[in-house]
């Protein structure tokens, strides 16, 4: 796996490359704008450029963005759908001119109205976004959740559903998420779950569609329907399911992006040691 984490765009992305060098990793999520806002202004062409040239210097190979937490592309208002398909389209092409590979979802929360009737409006939702969007190189990632409230995309059926209804599918990838799968009841902690998990998803999803994780442990328990992050190895999850997914040969050039939280144990640096004394 490469190794790779949610770093900070303080002061503008084109900071976030020199955040990673510090870090000594090779892939990087970014939120290219305010994720609490539904559109942003464009992106200065300067930071771009500033950005293209940061990223070669550091040797990034890596690069996706994380999409607010606004969109919700099965909302029932349409008035909130609107805002969900124009954010989302800002979010493909800011991504477009950043040269990220995915820009990863949350595939959205039916709010009561049902799960059928959720994947669906999500895989319409997709079909505009991706006319809107027409010849675009960046993917969209569905992450998995924890199936916390009326959250969809927690079962490998759900993230199935929504590809098979969207006409051009082969645009769309998933995001593995370590915490949220575990919430959701998808078991990582001996090898034989582990083999179990990922060959339910390789015959319900496809494993080529899996084409990032994020690795977060869990501060919940098994099957709890929680999305709380915590250190690698510090939670319900343990340190054997990174393991095993360091040794995963069908992982081996497929990142991973930390997500863990910054606190008394520390940052990334504190999960980056774990993980690379268990990569050698
Ligand atoms: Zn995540
Ligand atoms: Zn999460």
């Amino acid at each position: 796996m490469i190794l790779g984490a949610h770093v900070s765009t303080q002061g503008g992305v084109d900071n976030a490359p020199a955040n990673a060098e510090e870090l000594d990793i090779k892939a990087i999520q970014i939120f290219s704008k305010n994720q609490r806002q539904w559109v942003a202004k464009p992106l200065e062409e300067e930071a771009v450029n500033r950005w293209h040239e940061e990223m070669k210097r550091v040797g990034i190979t890596h690069q996706v963005s994380h999409t607010s937490y606004l969109i919700n592309l099965c909302a029932p208002d349409d008035e909130k759908r609107e805002k969900s398909l124009d954010s989302l389209v800002d979010e493909l092409e800011r991504g477009e001119r950043l040269g990220l590979t995915h820009v990863v979802l949350h595939p959205g929360s039916h709010l009561k109205e049902g799960e059928e009737w959720g994947l669906t409006r999500i895989a319409e939702s997709l079909d505009i976004v991706h006319e809107r969007t027409a010849g675009f190189k960046v993917k969209v990632a569905l992450e998995n959740t924890a199936g916390q409230g009326t959250n969809l995309g927690y079962t490998f059926e759900h993230l199935k559903s929504i590809m098979e209804q969207t006409r051009e599918h082969e645009r769309l990838a998933v995001c593995y998420d370590t915490c949220h799968g575990f919430s959701a009841g998808y078991d990582l902690r001996t090898k034989e779950v582990y083999e179990q998990t990922f060959s339910e998803f390789d015959r319900i999803v496809g494993i080529d569609r899996l084409q990032l994780f994020h690795l977060n442990d869990t501060k919940k328990e098994f099957g709890s329907k929680k999305d709380r992050h915590d250190h690698i190895g510090q939670g319900g999850l343990g340190l054997d399911p990174f393991r095993f997914l360091l040794a995963d040969p069908r992982f081996e050039k497929v990142p991973g992006y930390l997500e863990t939280p910054e606190d008394d144990l520390g940052g990334y640096e504190y999960d980056l040691k774990l993980l690379r004394e268990m990569q050698v």
